[in-house]
């Protein structure tokens, strides 16, 4: 998944969502909702909200209603900043960090196109909403 991830950041420049089967921890009815894989600061504003209030992986049980938030990793890329941002709140030990960096490095050796950008990227993990906050006022203010 976020391989497909870094593949889409630098290849397009579309927000890239998927559909995953998601179980209700309150009925157990078990529904598909839409999640967000991936951002472009530049190309989607409109995403930056939902990004800020943690409710980028919200989902709603159609039959009970209850509200859940996954676990999932998020990717942003800040444009024309050059930066790579993985929201990952698990990615909190060395080990995690280091295997989302190995993914990383796996994907852009991929090809020569991804190697070049990759060298002027800037690619980093975060694993704290307030800190990707913060970073996202800054943008919006670097961009208004
Ligand atoms: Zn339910």
């Amino acid at each position: 998944m976020l391989s497909n991830c870094f593949i889409t950041t630098q290849v397009t420049d579309l927000a890239s969502t998927s559909v995953v089967e998601v179980k209700c921890s309150k009925c157990k009815h078990a529904y598909e909702a839409d999640v967000i894989d991936h951002i472009d600061l530049s190309e989607d504003r409109d995403l930056i909200k939902p990004l800020k209030s943690g409710k980028a992986n919200r989902v709603q049980c159609p039959k009970c209603k209850k509200v859940m938030y996954l676990d999932r990793s998020i990717v942003v890329n800040f444009e024309p900043e050059n930066v790579i941002v993985v929201f990952d709140k698990k990615a909190r030990t060395t080990a995690a960090k280091e295997s989302l960096m190995e993914d990383y490095r796996n994907v852009v050796s991929f090809n020569e196109i991804l190697s070049e950008v990759a060298e002027e990227t800037e690619f980093t993990i975060i694993t704290k909403l307030d800190k990707l906050k913060v970073m996202l006022d800054d943008y919006l203010k670097a961009h208004n």
